[in-house]
């Protein structure tokens, strides 16, 4: 496995596999690795791709009053995670490398940036676009791999992917969760032990949501309003910043459920924000 600290080493790589007929695939991380990052790295190797992962903590994409500072970065085992599981090349790159001489170029995803976790974090989906669009000029990848677990990240990718052309293929896949339902975060270890017993009722709340779809409840309002009770039972729960019921392509909201529908949660437990989702086929009891 290769470490790849500037973009022209990383290209030289690629540029070499890709020589000998590799298809290459890309996971793009912002690192403290867990099963969820693992889950898609597996996907790439098991495709038998030459695997670049990229390890960036990207700072266009925090607010002014987010984790940037704080978010964990541990290098050493992230590479060994990516060692154990067939990783070809790791691109650690600096802010500088990525954003050298600043940037006055952004990609907009207009609509779908808007709603959701966008009212929220200003500016954010702009900088995972315009990163995700750097990083596949980079490395030129035939697929990249994101995970459901972002569920509005994942849509603005793919929508970036087919409105500006990128040659390449977006797979996305399963959230991994905890045996409890929680959702795998590297945010997660912000948790206290109470705070993280707590932090199951994002997941509850969504796997009522979907028993109410099942049982054939048609109305947003009240699969919210559920789900909200069971959020608010929680003793660390500090906010719910949003209960969305949205089109999984679209992230448009839904009047009615019918079809396939993504049903979203971010909400605050202590100081922790975090954010889940299901997506439930209502016409498939
Ligand atoms: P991050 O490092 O949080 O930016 O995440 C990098 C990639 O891993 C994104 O595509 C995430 O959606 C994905 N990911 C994070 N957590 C999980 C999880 N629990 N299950 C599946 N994918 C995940």
């Amino acid at each position: 496995m290769k470490v790849a600290r500037t973009i022209k080493s990383v290209r030289q790589l690629v540029i070499a596999a890709r020589g000998n007929g590799e298809k290459i695939g890309l996971v793009p991380t912002m690192g403290a690795l867990h099963e969820g990052h693992r889950s898609l790295i597996m996907r790439s190797v098991k495709a038998g791709n030459f695997t670049v992962v990229s390890v960036f903590v990207n700072p266009t994409q925090f607010g002014p009053r987010e984790d940037f500072n704080k978010y964990p970065r541990p290098i050493r085992d992230d590479l060994k995670i990516c060692r154990d599981t067939g990783v070809n090349v790791v691109f650690v790159p600096t802010a500088k490398e990525i954003y050298s001489g600043g940037t006055v170029t952004w990609v907009e995803v207009e609509k779908m940036s808007k709603p959701m976790c966008g009212q929220f974090r200003p500016g954010h989906f702009r900088g995972v676009a315009t990163v995700c669009a750097k990083l596949f000029n980079i490395v030129q990848p035939d697929v990249a791999y994101f995970g459901q677990k972002d569920a509005q990240q994942a849509a603005i990718i793919k929508r970036m992917v087919a409105d500006l052309n990128f040659p390449l293929k977006i797979v996305v896949c399963p959230t991994v969760r905890a045996a409890d339902g929680l959702a795998l975060s590297s945010r997660n270890r912000y948790l206290s032990t109470q705070q993280r017993r707590d932090a199951t009722c994002i997941y509850r709340s969504l796997a009522a949501a979907r028993e109410m779809i099942k049982a054939g409840v048609k109305a947003p309002k009240t699969i919210a309003g559920r789900m909200r009770k069971i959020l608010e039972k929680a003793g660390s729960l500090t906010g719910v910043d949003y209960i969305s019921v949205v089109n999984p392509d679209t992230l448009e909201e839904m009047k009615h459920v019918e079809g396939k529908v993504l049903i979203a949660v971010a909400a605050r437990i202590g100081s922790t924000r975090l954010i889940d989702n299901l997506i439930v086929d209502a016409d498939r009891r």
